[in-house]
């Protein structure tokens, strides 16, 4: 059984790092909240944060007292998706640079480039190569084919070897697939994701009964699916199981994200098909999710694509309910050797489960599953951890080196040279061979080869593609 090695102990030279933090994403899902987390934890001293597009993360930053600002991205750019062609990525390059350089100037006053998302890691990539600052790229994905193109998981990989110092990554399961599409095992810094306790201090002690009533839920069998509505979180799974299931109740707590909003007109015309509607409830998104949780009878997570992490299969123990976790990615990871991974995407197999959960006696089981998830996956474990990745990313400049404007490594050098983005651009655009021991970077002009070799390859495989497609019948 994997249990996650204990995080090294806290370095003060973290305490003195100015970090940017970058994001292309605001929408509050999983990889949001760790960056509002770490946000938090670092402090308006040490760390700001950019966004790339407005959203609810913006306000709450802002509520939080930190220093946020909003770097608008093209539409383009925005466009591009992750399994989308070649031909779209190659379209956003102009904005893609454009940003880059946007984002060189803004990483002038910080020590690091901290990127929350694929997106704002390729930009931070470019940026950090342009301001000479060091990169960390917080993966909260697998990079596989079920989530991404080819083009942009290897591409993506390929361009983290050389332009950022670590890649953390949130689970084995998503380190092994970073590695699958060319990421260098010695770049990965494994960090489990971790969860703030504090909202669900006394809610085991809480009666399912009293808050039931308070949140207007129905007595009786309930269980809750928690995470944003999209085909791969599996809420269809659920919807199939319940005609197996006639005496339960389910509540569907999330709303779509990133322009997914077919999916929920989907999975109601579902519900409605198979005659379950009435034993549904669709919570949208929801801020308490933890007494929601605590509120009903089981929680499942249904992901028919393998969880990077899955935060919803660690607050449900948290909040002292049963979960029944999908095989795949990280749950067992989390949960271990336990009956409560139940084969994904399988909706036989998940109605006998929940069952088997709700007719048997499982204090002993929960307890066990809780210490485990207490030990491992709280907050402050992950954020000694990422104080450590930070500290080793930025590591003190030697004694008598330092001096200048900045506040730590490298600072110094940028500021007395006011035509430092001239001189980056030309180097990234003609790249050569240079080492700059400060930072550990080591930009070469194999690595620049390699993603126009990728690019061209992909673009060969599209063509190849659209001309092996069957001819339209004309209507
Ligand atoms: N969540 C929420 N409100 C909702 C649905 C989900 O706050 O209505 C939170 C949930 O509690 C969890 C996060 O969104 O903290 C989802 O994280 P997870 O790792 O499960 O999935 P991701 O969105 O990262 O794929």
């Amino acid at each position: 059984m994997t249990v996650p090695p204990d995080p090294p102990s806290f370095p003060s030279s973290a305490n003195q790092v100015r970090t940017l933090l970058v994001s292309h994403a605001a929408e509050m899902g999983g990889a949001e909240q760790g960056l509002l987390d770490l946000a938090r934890h670092l402090g308006p001293q040490r760390c700001q944060v950019l966004l790339l597009a407005d959203g609810d993360l913006h306000h709450i930053l802002q509520r939080n007292h930190i220093p946020v600002s909003l770097l608008q991205a093209g539409g383009v750019f925005m466009g591009v998706r992750r399994a989308g062609s070649a031909a779209r990525a190659l379209a956003a390059l102009p904005q893609t640079l454009l940003l880059a350089c946007k984002l060189a100037a803004a990483a002038r006053n910080h020590d690091l480039i901290y990127a929350n998302s694929q997106k704002a890691a390729l930009v931070a990539m470019l940026a950090g190569s342009l301001a000479r600052r060091p990169v960390i790229w917080h993966l909260h994905d697998i990079l596989d084919a079920g989530h991404f193109g080819w083009l942009q998981r290897h591409a993506l990989a390929l361009l983290s070897n050389t332009l950022t110092r670590f890649v953390i990554v949130v689970s084995a399961a998503a380190r092994d697939a970073y590695i699958e599409s060319g990421g260098t095992p010695g770049h990965a810094r494994l960090v489990y994701n971790g969860i703030d306790p504090q909202p669900y201090d006394g809610l085991a002690e809480t009666p399912r009964k009293t808050l039931r009533g308070e949140l207007h839920l129905p007595p009786g069998p309930l269980v809750g699916l928690f995470g944003r509505i999209t085909e791969w979180k599996g809420q269809r799974v659920l919807i199939e199981a319940l005609p197996l299931l006639p005496h339960l109740q389910a509540i569907i707590v999330g709303s779509p994200m990133f322009g997914q909003d077919a999916e929920l007109d989907y999975i109601k015309a579902l519900a409605e098909r198979l005659g379950v509607a009435d034993r549904i409830k669709f919570l949208g998104h929801r801020p308490d999710v933890p007494r929601l949780m605590r509120a009903v009878d089981l929680v499942v997570h249904c992901s028919t694509s393998p969880e990077p992490f899955g935060r919803v299969i660690v607050e449900a123990l948290l909040a002292g309910t049963p979960i029944l976790a999908a095989e795949g990615g990280a749950s067992r990871e989390i949960l271990g050797d336990t009956a409560w991974v139940v084969k994904a995407n399988d909706p036989k197999k998940l109605a006998a489960a929940i069952e088997g959960v709700l007719t048997t006696d499982t204090a002993e089981e929960l307890a066990r599953l809780r210490a485990r998830i207490v030990e491992n996956f709280l907050l402050d474990r992950m954020m000694a951890s990422l104080d450590s990745v930070i500290a080793e990313a930025c590591p003190p400049p030697p004694r008598g080196e330092g001096g200048g404007g900045g506040s730590h490594s490298g600072q110094s050098r940028i500021e007395k040279s006011p035509s430092f983005l001239k001189k980056r651009s030309k180097r990234l655009l003609f790249p050569r061979r240079f080492h700059d021991p400060g930072h550990g970077l080591d930009l070469s002009a194999s690595a620049g080869i390699k993603v126009f070799l990728l690019l061209f390859l992909q673009k060969k495989k599209d063509l190849l593609r659209s001309s092996r497609r069957p001819a339209r019948p004309s209507t």
